[in-house]
């Protein structure tokens, strides 16, 4: 299976999320948060037109000389995010784009955005290897792993899936 950044951010997130959308169960038009997501994210696209691209399988919100920046609505998943940012930076650095990568979180509501930063060192790279092999054993299952009954899940696309 072909890996992507929203792949890999749903194995951060839920290890069942990520079994589903990656075995194509797909409900994610029926969120109103992820509606939301898209929203702000098209938003920012128009403010700064022009500038995502495409590479393979994933899309860049945006890049500059410096940096590869992604847009996320909020950070409540912080480290999802980070390994998906560190996995654009791989799928870049491996065409010979090296960059280090800029992550802003545009809370609702508020005027302020917080700003991460990561970069692609050899533990990162290591790291991604390992999750990329784990992801792909645990997309390769029969049945997707429990449901985890966390407060995140009211949130998930997947939630009347998993509990309704
Ligand atoms: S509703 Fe909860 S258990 Fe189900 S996929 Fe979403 S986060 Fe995972």
């Amino acid at each position: 299976m072909k890996l992507t950044g929203t792949i890999i951010n749903y194995y951060f997130h839920c290890k069942r999320q990520c079994w589903l959308f990656s075995n194509r169960v797909n409900l994610e038009d029926n969120s109103e948060d992820v509606h939301i997501g898209r929203i702000l994210h098209q938003i920012e696209h128009d403010r700064k037109k022009d500038t995502e691209i495409k590479i393979d399988n994933i899309a860049i919100d945006r890049i500059t000389p410096e940096y590869l920046i992604e847009i996320k609505k909020s950070d409540a998943d912080v480290e999802a995010t980070k390994w998906q940012t560190l996995f654009y930076l791989k799928v870049l650095s491996q065409k010979g784009i090296h960059r280090k990568g800029k992550i802003e979180f545009l809370e609702k509501n508020k005027q302020d955005k917080k700003v991460i930063f990561v970069e692609l060192d050899e533990n990162a790279i290591k790291k991604l290897e390992d999750l990329e092999n784990e992801i792909n054993d645990l997309v390769s299952e029969a049945t997707p792993p429990n449901a985890i009954n966390n407060s995140k899940c009211k949130k998930c696309a997947y939630y009347e899936y998993c509990y309704i």
